[in-house]
């Protein structure tokens, strides 16, 4: 039977070796048997020669029939020829001068290599070449190593380790009923895979294994009971202040906020509602509840624009209310900001509103009760729990326009509960969708000159801030202005508006743009998220192939706040099927729900929400979203094991507390 030892006990691993290992991360044995291969090589087949007909990676049998191995000339690599029964093949190999010399016309070889279309002839790249005798036919693993060990070295400890049984951890009824491999077939068929099918029963039990260990500390989190401030406040006097009345939806997710803030224990709440479906209120609320009870809240949004436009909507809202509210971002003068520090610190500050810069180790708060984030998925995981650290246990509500399945939430949040925001503020218009080509643009630009005559605004929105960013066919933010003013003269305002622009300087121009005083914005997707400018009817859209759904989704919805009929103009020559498809639906659909689930299967999941981020790992991304069923299922799995089966699951177990701890928002 296997036992676990430091890997300096294996034969051929001195010191050196040692260290060479700890670098990528290998101490033990375990960690050695779980370092899986970052591809394979199937070498299963050979592929005669004549039968190459497109790029890809093959097997060739066959004799070295010339090499330019000249040993005075002065390039270290080698042009050869291979040729077998059917015909040649040319070949290089970087750096091989010493080795050829001595295989050169000596035999038959395994050549395994990839092979790239050069100008109409096939080229073998840099191939793997080993002697007819020494050959095995197998799919072959293929390691991210240090520097320093070689893949066969790596391959024979495995083969080695792979002499002992492995204890399985997970329960045999389990392993029965859900068809599972054992553990030690799981690891060898992920180093050696037999085949395609033995390959997969191995991904798949390791992913049931690391969703079931996910699970289960999951689980354990929702028995725990982790303490949370107390906060019970009436909160209709604000409900009666609004201008408006509250959708229905607004106020069931409002009531499922505040029960659980009532609760005492700590609220970890992912609040998911369509672009303009009128998510801040709610947040507002719940910072009305935090402060009217005498604690702290912070509000975090990923720009400062948009940090400021919600610090003066609070400001206005809570107008009546005496409540000591702060905008805090790294604009802030050094003078105004140690005040700020000094409020938050003793708590004369009730609500704080920014951006990253709250979350330097230098802003303390007296009693921070809640945190709220807007637009979640433009944090990074760690920087939202570095605030969750600030208060003893803050109630944590996540706000999002990007809404997600339940199962995914809970591989990226662990332990959360969603509300949903479904129904709209009435008296809204949809929003209209066009595809264009460029060729329209003038077209487009006479029509938007009605909008402008009737004292509307809008958005000009391009990928790439001037055109020196050297992308062919993407038209950049500079080149838009050029257009307009040549069209436009003099008559109308144009502005543009980017991320190099300093931060005093955008501020100002979006104050410009509230007030009216600019006509049409031009601006990279700085203005991506949550702007509110309700005259605001048109927006555009160049290069819409390359933005992603969820983007464009956000980016629609900047126009349309008001009771305006408002347009959106998707400019795209592109031929690629994936834009033509994103564009497709966008034309199609108004509905962020169905828009994220396109977006999904598009793009995946990893794409989308940032996989280094959170530390699951995509493919558990993936299952989770196509296999929402396995995670009912496990539950259940986790239901039947007795107390004594759960502590059996130590391997791997700490690490998933470490992720939940990190992910914990
Ligand atoms: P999002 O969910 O995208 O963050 P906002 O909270 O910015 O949406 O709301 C969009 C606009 O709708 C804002 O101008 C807001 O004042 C307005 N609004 C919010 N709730 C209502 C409502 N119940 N009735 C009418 N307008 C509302
Ligand atoms: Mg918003």
């Amino acid at each position: 039977m296997y036992e676990v030892k430091d890997i300096i006990d294996l034969k051929g691993i001195g010191e050196k070796k040692k260290a060479l290992f700890n670098k990528i991360g290998i101490f033990n044995t375990d960690d050695m048997l779980l370092y899986f291969p970052k591809k394979y090589k199937d070498m299963r087949n050979t592929t005669p020669i004549s039968n190459i007909k497109e790029e890809g990676e093959y097997l060739i049998k066959g004799k070295i029939s010339k090499a330019n191995n000249n040993p005075f000339s002065k390039t270290k690599n080698v042009f050869f020829t291979i040729q077998d029964d059917s015909g040649k093949i040319d070949a290089i190999a970087f750096n091989q001068k010493k080795y050829f010399s001595f295989i050169y016309k000596n035999g038959y070889y395994y050549f395994y290599g990839k092979v790239i279309k050069k100008s109409s002839k096939f080229l073998m790249i840099h191939p793997d070449i080993t002697k007819e005798e020494d050959f095995n036919f197998e799919i072959r693993p293929v390691y991210n190593l240090a520097k320093g060990i070689s893949q066969k070295e790596f391959r024979n400890h495995i083969k080695k380790l792979l002499e002992y049984d492995i204890l399985d951890n997970l329960p045999k009824k389990i392993l029965d009923e859900n068809h599972l491999i054992s553990k030690y077939e799981m690891i060898k068929y992920y180093h050696f895979p037999k085949d395609k099918e033995s390959f997969k029963k191995a991904k798949y039990r390791r992913i049931y294994e690391d969703l079931f260990n996910l699970l289960l500390a999951v689980e354990e989190m929702n028995n725990s009971h982790d303490k949370g401030l107390v906060i019970d406040y009436d909160i209709s006097t604000f409900i009666d202040s609004l201008p408006f009345t509250l959708t229905k939806d607004q106020i069931s997710v409002t009531f499922e906020i505040l029960e659980d803030l009532a609760r005492g224990k700590q609220m970890t709440r992912l609040l998911q509602g369509d672009v303009g479906s009128g998510k801040t209120v709610v947040a507002f609320s719940a910072l009305f509840a935090t402060a009217k009870s005498d604690f702290q809240g912070a509000m975090l949004v990923p720009t400062e624009i948009l940090a400021k436009q919600h610090y003066e909507k609070m400001l206005s809202a809570f107008n009546n209310f005496d409540i000591n509210i702060s905008l805090l971002t790294s604009s802030t003068p050094k003078k105004e900001k140690e005040k700020i520090l000094a409020g938050l610190a003793n708590g004369e500050i009730k609500i704080v509103v920014g951006t990253h810069a709250l979350l330097y180790d230098s802003v303390e708060f007296k009693n921070l009760a809640m945190v709220i984030t807007d637009e979640q998925h433009r944090f990074g995981v760690n920087q939202r729990i570095k605030i969750g650290n600030k208060g003893i246990k803050p109630h944590i509500l996540v706000m999002t326009a990007t809404p997600i399945p339940r199962s995914l939430a809970i591989v990226l949040y662990g332990n959360v509960s969603i509300s949903t925001i479904k129904t709209m503020p009435t008296g809204r218009l949809p929003i209209k969708t066009y595809h264009l080509q460029s060729k329209d643009r003038s077209n487009l630009y006479k029509k938007i000159k009605t909008c402008i005559d009737r004292g509307e605004q809008g958005y000009i929105v391009t990928p790439l801030i001037s055109d020196s960013q050297e992308l062919e066919n993407v038209i950049s933010v500079d080149e838009v202005y050029i257009k307009l003013k040549k069209f436009f003269g003099d008559k109308i305002v144009i502005q543009t508006i980017h991320g190099q622009k300093s931060t005093e300087e955008k501020n100002r121009i979006m104050e410009s743009f509230y007030n009216g005083d600019i006509d049409i914005l031009v601006s990279t997707v700085v203005i991506e998220v949550g702007i509110d400018v309700s005259n605001a009817t048109f927006m555009i859209i160049e290069n819409a192939e390359r933005f992603g759904l969820a983007q464009l989704h956000q980016l629609r919805g900047r126009v349309g706040r008001g009771d305006k009929e408002s347009n959106c103009y998707l400019i795209s020559d592109t031929k690629g099927e994936i834009g033509k498809k994103r564009i497709e639906v966008m034309v199609n659909s108004n509905d962020g729900f169905v828009l994220s689930e396109q977006d999904l299967t598009l793009r995946g999941p990893g794409e989308i929400f940032g996989t280094s981020q959170h530390g699951a790992s995509d493919e558990i991304l993936q299952m989770a979203l196509k296999y929402d069923n396995i995670f009912a299922k496990i539950k259940q799995d986790i239901k039947l094991l007795s107390k004594e089966d759960i502590r059996e699951f130590k391997f791997k177990r700490k690490e998933y507390a470490d992720m939940i701890e990190n992910i914990g928002i």
